[in-house]
């Protein structure tokens, strides 16, 4: 009996794991599952979710005995959460597994973008280097004040690198944290003021949609850089952009955009602008723990033990 339906883009090696483990219909998106027989929909009590187009009410609706949706990744803004509770599902996400490569990447973006890394690499590729000499000055990244707007599990381990670099560490979330002294801002304006780099890890999702707004733009001012690992939903992208164009945002370093990957063209101009294509967890490494932990959530579903790590 089919009792998984393993929906998104596995690589081989993940979708072999998940036949080896489960009874399993692997299905490319979504939309496909209000094409399969009824029989089999009936069988499905587990979801391997991968997806991109997300998972609410109508797609639950189709599986009458859903009971647990184990998603890849730690963020789960594309799945209705209510939605899933109401009919008694639950949701699962692959927490920590991933934070190291993700603070790395947000160090990296700002390294990246403060020494022109992208651009003076052009230089010296180019023979600049040789035919005019050394690439022009650029910006002292140590000792920065730096502002981190939602210091959870991820946002600490940039706090933490953050801190090894020597800098002044500010930051922003609903409750003040136990730290070594950094300072705790109840307001994101008042903390994009203290600051020159705004670092953001939030969670994804309606709560949090265009949390870094146009005033907190406004008061990161034109030195300020903003690097965002978080998703692109929590920034006013617009506002942020046109700040950005006018020069009244030095620049960003951004993982994580609005339709990405059809992410606004307006980007591409944009030299003080690092983009990378949320690649944040996309180590070998990490990405085989995040599909082991999800694969661990349905194991335990499926054996009626407790799951592992459960978000509703
Ligand atoms: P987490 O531990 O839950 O931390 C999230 C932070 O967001 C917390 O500080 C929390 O504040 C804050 N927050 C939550 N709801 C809020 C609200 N309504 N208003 C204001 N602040 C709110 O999550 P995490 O594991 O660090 O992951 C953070 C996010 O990173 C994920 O949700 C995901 O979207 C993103 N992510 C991106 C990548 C990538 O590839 N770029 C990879 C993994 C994750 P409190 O501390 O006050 O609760």
């Amino acid at each position: 009996m089919t009792k998984v339906l393993a929906i998104g883009a596995y690589t081989e090696e993940e979708g072999a794991a998940l036949a080896a483990a489960f009874e399993c219909h692997p299905l490319a998106e979504e939309r496909e599952i209000a094409n399969l027989p009824h029989p089999l929909r009936a069988e499905i009590t587990g979801v391997a979710y991968k997806g991109h187009q997300g998972f609410g009410a109508a797609e639950m609706a189709h599986l009458p005995n859903l009971r647990l949706v184990a998603n890849y990744g730690v963020g789960y803004d594309s799945i209705d959460i209510e939605a899933a509770s109401a009919r008694g599902i639950t949701v699962t996400n692959t927490p920590d597994v991933l934070n190291d490569d993700v603070a790395d990447l947000a160090i990296a973006l700002w390294l990246m973008q403060g020494r022109e890394m992208e651009q003076a690499s052009a230089w010296a590729r180019s023979g600049r280097w040789a035919q005019e000499g050394e690439y022009r000055r650029n910006r002292k990244l140590s000792g920065a004040r730096v502002g981190i707007v939602g210091l959870g599990r991820i946002g600490r381990e940039i706090a933490d690198r953050l801190a090894a670099f020597k800098c002044e560490l500010h930051y922003h979330a609903r409750s003040e944290k136990e730290t070594p002294g950094w300072r705790y801002h109840a307001d994101p304006v008042a903390l994009a003021e203290a600051v020159d780099v705004l670092f953001i890890a939030l969670v994804g999702g309606p709560a949090t949609e265009g949390y870094v707004s146009k005033e907190v733009i406004a008061a990161l001012g034109p030195r300020g850089v903003i690097i965002n690992i978080s998703r692109g939903s929590t920034i006013d992208e617009a506002a942020m952009l046109d700040a950005l164009e006018a020069g009244e945002l030095a620049g960003a370093g951004l993982d994580v955009f609005l339709n990405e990957p059809q992410i606004d063209p307006r980007f591409y101009a944009l030299p003080n602008v690092v983009i990378q294509p949320h690649q944040g967890s996309g180590s070998v490494e990490t990405r085989a723990a995040m599909a082991r932990l999800q694969r661990d959530n349905l194991a335990a579903h499926l054996s009626g033990a407790a799951l592992l790590t459960p978000v509703n």
